[in-house]
């Protein structure tokens, strides 16, 4: 069976300007360029998607893009959709991340439109779930995730599913510098493996990546990423200085 390959890839939120992107990219592209075992990704605001790829032209870096509204083009001022993906050189596409859940209501339903979406233009969908920290405490962490999971996946084929990336953020560990343990990881991402097994293939399961999120570090990056089922990882914070997400990516090999 082939070696998943690890995909690090840098959530930037709603932080940089385009000169501080490109200042960082520039130092990335320095750190990074010669890092040949697994995939990088940076995924700026929208606005800086295009110039940041422009400076990554051959590099091996990809761009993605944080969110997409859930239809096709239309009159929905200050959306985007996932139609203009591909033109601006995106290889992945979040979709659901927690701070979209949380802050801007967005349901497993609407998630999984948006996966479709993404996939019917040939960008890789990068599928968050995870549990809030009152979940976790009632134990109900696994029946979460499975409806995150059934839903978030719903009407999907398992070719397609085998083209999606999934990342595990515990909504807890999130920006707050308090990471899950490797046990915890361990657990979900097994537990996550073994779902996709059951519902979509053995070899879709084999296939799948499945990223962990929620305060990478440099310091935590290397035990994380050498966790079993753990295929990378999706970094907010940290992904912000360039020697902290080049020492994430590193420590991941
Ligand atoms: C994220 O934004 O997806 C994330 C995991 O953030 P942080 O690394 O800052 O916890």
């Amino acid at each position: 069976m082939e070696k998943r390959r690890k995909l690090i890839a840098g959530n930037w939120k709603m932080y940089k300007t385009l000169p501080q992107a490109l200042e960082l990219v520039m130092e990335l592209k320095r750190l990074v360029a010669m890092v040949r075992g697994c995939d990088v990704a940076v995924i700026p605001p929208a606005l800086l998607v295009e110039p940041v790829g422009r400076k990554l032209t051959d590099t091996g870096i990809a761009v993605g893009v944080q969110n997409i509204h859930d239809v096709g083009f239309g009159a929905f001022t200050g959306e985007l959709s996932a139609e203009m993906l591909p033109g601006v050189g995106a290889t992945y596409c979040i979709a659901g991340h927690s701070e979209r859940r949380k802050i801007f209501g967005e349901s497993d339903e609407v998630v999984n439109r948006k996966v479709k979406a993404i996939l019917s233009v040939g960008v890789t969908p990068i599928l968050c779930i995870g549990e809030t920290l009152q979940e976790r405490e009632e134990g109900r962490t696994t029946a979460v995730l499975r409806k995150q999971m059934e839903v978030g996946t719903s009407g999907l084929s398992e070719e397609q599913v085998g083209r999606i990336v999934l990342a595990y953020e515990p909504v807890w560990a999130i920006g707050t510098g308090r990471n899950a343990t490797v046990e915890q990881v361990a657990e979900v991402h097994g537990w996550l493996r073994e779902w996709l097994g059951d519902h979509f293939g053995g070899s879709v399961a084999e296939q799948v990546r499945i990223q962990y999120g929620g305060s990478v570090k440099p310091d935590n990056a290397a035990q994380l990423m050498h966790t079993k089922n753990v295929d990378g990882a999706l970094v907010g914070g940290a992904s912000l200085d360039a020697a902290s997400f080049a020492q994430i990516v590193k420590s991941s090999l």
